[in-house]
C-alpha cells in the first residue's frame, strides 16, 4: 500500500516535471491529483490484494481524474520500469517478443 502511493507520487513527479516544469516539487494541479490518488488508494476495496494496482486505481477514479491519471501513467510508466515491481514483471513477460523495442524504450534499463 505504501509502495503504491510512493509509486504514484513518483510517476506524478516525473510527469509534472516534464510537462509543467515543476521545479519546486509538484504544481498545484498535480498536487491535487496526488492527494486524490492517496485518498483512493487508502480506501481501495482491493487493498493489498490487487491483481493490477495501476489498473485498479485507475478505475477508482471519476472519469475526469481517470484521464489525468492515465496520461501520467502512460508517460511515466515506461520510466518506472526499474522501480515498479508490477511494471517490471509485465515488462519481463513481454520481453520475448519485444526484445527489439526494449532497446528503444526511453530511460530503458539502467
Ligand atoms: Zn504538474
Amino acid at each position: 500500500m505504501k509502495q503504491e502511493i510512493e509509486t504514484a507520487a513518483r510517476m506524478i513527479e516525473i510527469f509534472c516535471r516534464d510537462h509543467h516544469g515543476g521545479k519546486d516539487g509538484l504544481c498545484r494541479q498535480c498536487r491535487d491529483l496526488l492527494d486524490e490518488v492517496k485518498k483512493r488508494l487508502k480506501k481501495c476495496p482491493f487493498k493489498e490484494d490487487k491483481p493490477k494496482c495501476s489498473q485498479c486505481s485507475i478505475y477508482c477514479y471519476p472519469p475526469k481524474l481517470r484521464e489525468r491519471i492515465r496520461a501520467v501513467m502512460r508517460y511515466a510508466g515506461p520510466r518506472m520500469i526499474c522501480r515498479h515491481p508490477i511494471l517490471t514483471m509485465r515488462h519481463h513477460l513481454n520481453k520475448k517478443r519485444r526484445n527489439i523495442d526494449e532497446a528503444a524504450l526511453p530511460g530503458g534499463r539502467t
